[in-house]
């Protein structure tokens, strides 16, 4: 397979976003790291947030002109929808689509309610995204030190002709360009973000993690033992992986814990598990997962809030706080691990 194309700080023009209103909709955690990046760069922002917004503050602390989300996306010809996905698609119906006219431009951070419907802008709109692989803390502490976090940016509709450019030139405000830009598609953002949080990252990440620990602890051994090992050490291997890749982490560790790797990793997370990916993926690519959720977190989120309350009192979770208590650097104001 051929090498991904990197957009990088050459190939963005700027003067694509220079005369242009943009709102910036939602100040959590993108939202306020776009909105204030692309202000202190000196472009024409606004913020938009409901009545009543805790955040209201710290936009005015941060000198961005505030307003609600109606006047903001009247006003601007670049709509940054930085909301929570679930909330997305009432608010656009409500608040923003009332004022998307032919040139104005829709611009998206993760593509889930576009992809799959819920969000359809009229014709003469361009429909972009620019993904920050990082969270918005990280992502103005990087661009605003001088250096960036990589980004994705894709093109849904492009009425202009110019979409392309002017998602490559707000991700380059945002920083991204110095790390490097990806093109993707909608489909693909959406498809793999959501495999990679259920399969990999969040889901299979809980589901070893309690497996793991509930196996020694039925088997007698001490819970706190049991956390230390399934749940504490994980960031250890974790940073050592994403600084050096798997053989790099391999390289750190013991010779028997690297055979203990090979010969026992595939036998935990194997064809069973991979078949259980493979099911996934197509509930993913499929929508039935998206329609499962959609109809979930709009109806009165029963089954959700079940699920977290059992994930809260899961042994591990009583066992962790009271040993992550004494660990100095986890308490409020202390050092970061
Ligand atoms: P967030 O929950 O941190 O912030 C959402 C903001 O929207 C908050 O300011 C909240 O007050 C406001 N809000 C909530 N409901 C609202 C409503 N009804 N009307 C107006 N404002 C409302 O969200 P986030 O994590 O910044 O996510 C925003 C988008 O960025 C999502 O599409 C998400 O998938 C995407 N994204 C997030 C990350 C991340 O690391 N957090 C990374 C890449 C992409
Ligand atoms: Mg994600």
């Amino acid at each position: 397979m051929s090498e991904a194309r990197i957009w990088t700080e050459t190939d963005a023009d700027p003067q694509l976003l220079a005369g242009a209103k943009i709102a910036v909709l939602g100040y959590g955690s993108q939202g306020s790291a776009h909105a204030r990046l692309l202000h202190e760069g000196g472009l024409d922002v606004r913020v938009g947030l409901r009545a009543g917004s805790s955040s209201a503050r710290l936009v005015e602390r941060a000198g961005i002109p505030l307003m609600s989300v109606n006047d903001a996306a009247r006003e601007a010809d670049l709509i940054a929808v930085l909301l929570p996905d679930t909330v997305q698609a009432r608010v656009y119906r409500e608040e923003i689509e009332p004022h998307m006219g032919s040139g104005d431009t829709l611009l998206f951070a993760h593509g889930f309610n576009v992809h799959y419907g819920e969000i359809r802008a009229p014709e003469g709109v361009d429909v972009i995204m620019v993904a920050p692989k990082s969270p918005g803390a990280m992502l103005y502490r990087e661009a605003s030190g001088g250096n960036g976090v990589p980004a994705l940016i894709a093109v849904d509709q492009d009425a202009s002709g110019t979409a392309h450019g002017v998602a490559l030139a707000y991700a380059h405000a945002i920083g991204s360009t110095r790390a490097g830009v990806l093109e993707t598609t909608f489909a693909e953002e959406t498809e793999t973000d959501l495999f990679g949080e259920q399969a990999v990252l969040c889901g299979g990440l809980t589901a070893l993690i309690q497996n793991g620990f509930e196996t020694l602890v039925e088997a007698g051994y001490q819970p706190e033992l049991a956390y230390f090992e399934c749940l504490h050490e994980m960031k250890l291997i974790v940073d050592l992986a994403y600084k050096a890749g798997l053989s790099g982490m391999r390289r750190e560790i013991s010779d028997t814990a690297e055979w203990g790797d090979y010969v026992s990793g595939p036998r935990v997370v194997g064809a069973h598990s991979r078949e259980a990916m493979h099911e996934i993926l197509a509930e993913i690519r499929s929508g039935e997962f998206a329609k499962r959720w959609i109809e979930e977190s709009q109806g009165d989120a029963s089954e959700f809030r079940c699920l977290r309350a059992e994930g809260r009192a899961h042994q591990v979770e009583r066992v962790g706080k009271r040993l992550r208590s004494r660990m100095s650097w986890l308490q409020e104001g202390g050092r970061e691990a």
